[in-house]
C-alpha cells in the first residue's frame, strides 16, 4: 500500500480550561493509504499526551520514519506506546479492507459546558441545540467556590437535564467524598449521571471503595485511556462506567473485540479529533457504547473546524 500523511492544526474557538491547563489548538495527523486498485483509506491520529498517549511530536516522528510503501503486517505491528497512531493507521486500514456501512443512528450526545461560572450563563445555548445530558468540569477552582457554583447550576438547569461531573483526577479522597455526598443529596432535584475520574489513575483501589459507598455512580476515564489500562481496571473489578476515548485507545479492531467479549458499561467520548477521526469514533460508538447513555461527542462548538 502507498502511504502518505499530513499534519493539521485546528484552533479552539475559545481555549478549553481543564485541570491540565488551557488547551487552545488541536494538532493531529491524517494518514492516507492507497491500495494497488487505487482505493483510498484515511485515518486520523489525534494524540492526547496528558492522558497517556504518545505526544504529537512522537506521532509525527513515527509517521515520518515509515517508508512510503507499507504492508498489512507493518500496519498491524505498531507498538502499544503509540495508541493514537494505532488508531489512525487501524482506521485507514479498515477503511480500505472493510469499508463502513453507513448507519442511520443518531445517538444522544452529551454537551460539554464551559468550566466555572460561564456554565451558568451558557447552559441554555446547549439546551437550545438539543443537548439533554451536560458535562461540567470540576477540580479546577477552589472547592467551596465550585460547590456553590454547582448548587447554582443545578438550580438553573431544566429539570429534565442529566448532569455529569468530570474531575479529571483532580480531587483528594476527602474532597471526592464531599462531592459524592453533595451529588447524593441533590439527586431528588436533578439527575447526576456520574462523577468522572475523581482521583488520579494510580488510586484505583480508593475509587473502587468510593463506588461502593455512595449512590452516585463513578466513571473511569484517565484510568482507562489505553486498551491495556482498560483491561487492567476491568480485571481489578471495576464494574461502574468506563469512558472510552477510541482515538487514543489503540487499534479499533482490538477495542471492538474487548467490548464485544466483556459486558461493560461504556461511554464513548471524544478527544476533540477532526472530521475523519470523529466519523471513525462515531461508528465505533454506534456499535459499542451503552445506548442508554449519551456519548461524549458534544464538543463541536469548541472547535473551529474550518481553521
Ligand atoms: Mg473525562
Amino acid at each position: 500500500m502507498q502511504y502518505s500523511y499530513y499534519a493539521y492544526q485546528h484552533p479552539f474557538q475559545k481555549p478549553l480550561q481543564t485541570r491540565y491547563g488551557l488547551w487552545s489548538i488541536r494538532q493531529g495527523l491524517i494518514v492516507t493509504l492507497q491500495d494497488d486498485a487505487g482505493n483510498i483509506g484515511q485515518g486520523e491520529i489525534a494524540p492526547l499526551s496528558w492522558f497517556g498517549s504518545e505526544t504529537w511530536t512522537q506521532a509525527q516522528d513515527f509517521c515520518h520514519r515509515l517508508p512510503s510503501q507499507l504492508t498489512e503486517t507493518q500496519i498491524l505491528a505498531i507498538p502499544d506506546r503509540y495508541p493514537a497512531c494505532q488508531f489512525g493507521f487501524g482506521t485507514a486500514w479498515s477503511a480500505l479492507t472493510a469499508p463502513a456501512i453507513s448507519t442511520e443512528s443518531s445517538p444522544e450526545i452529551c454537551g460539554l459546558l464551559p468550566t466555572g461560572e460561564r456554565a451558568l450563563s451558557e447552559h441554555s445555548h446547549l439546551w437550545e441545540q438539543g443537548y439533554r445530558t451536560l458535562k461540567w468540569k470540576i477540580g479546577v477552582d477552589i472547592p467551596e467556590k465550585e460547590q456553590s457554583l454547582f448548587q447554582q447550576l443545578i438550580a438553573v438547569l431544566p429539570q429534565q437535564a442529566i448532569l455529569r461531573l468530570d474531575a479529571n483526577g483532580g480531587l483528594t479522597y476527602d474532597l471526592a467524598c464531599q462531592w459524592l455526598q453533595l451529588c447524593d443529596q441533590v439527586s431528588d432535584q436533578i439527575a447526576i449521571e456520574y462523577l468522572e475520574q475523581p482521583l488520579p489513575p494510580e488510586q484505583l483501589a480508593a475509587m473502587l471503595t468510593l463506588s461502593q459507598e455512595f449512590r452516585t455512580s463513578l466513571a473511569l476515564d484517565e484510568s482507562v485511556a489505553t486498551l491495556a489500562q482498560l483491561q487492567r481496571c476491568y480485571q481489578q473489578g471495576w464494574s461502574d462506567i468506563f469512558v472510552i476515548k477510541p482515538a487514543i485507545c489503540g487499534y479499533p479492531h482490538r477495542l471492538r473485540q474487548f467490548c464485544q467479549t466483556h459486558n461493560i458499561d461504556a461511554v464513548f467520548s471524544s478527544v476533540f479529533e477532526a472530521e475523519i477521526g470523529r466519523q471513525a469514533c462515531l461508528r465505533l460508538a454506534a456499535e459499542l457504547s451503552n445506548p442508554k447513555r449519551a456519548i461524549g461527542f458534544g464538543v463541536r462548538h469548541w472547535l473551529s473546524l474550518h481553521g
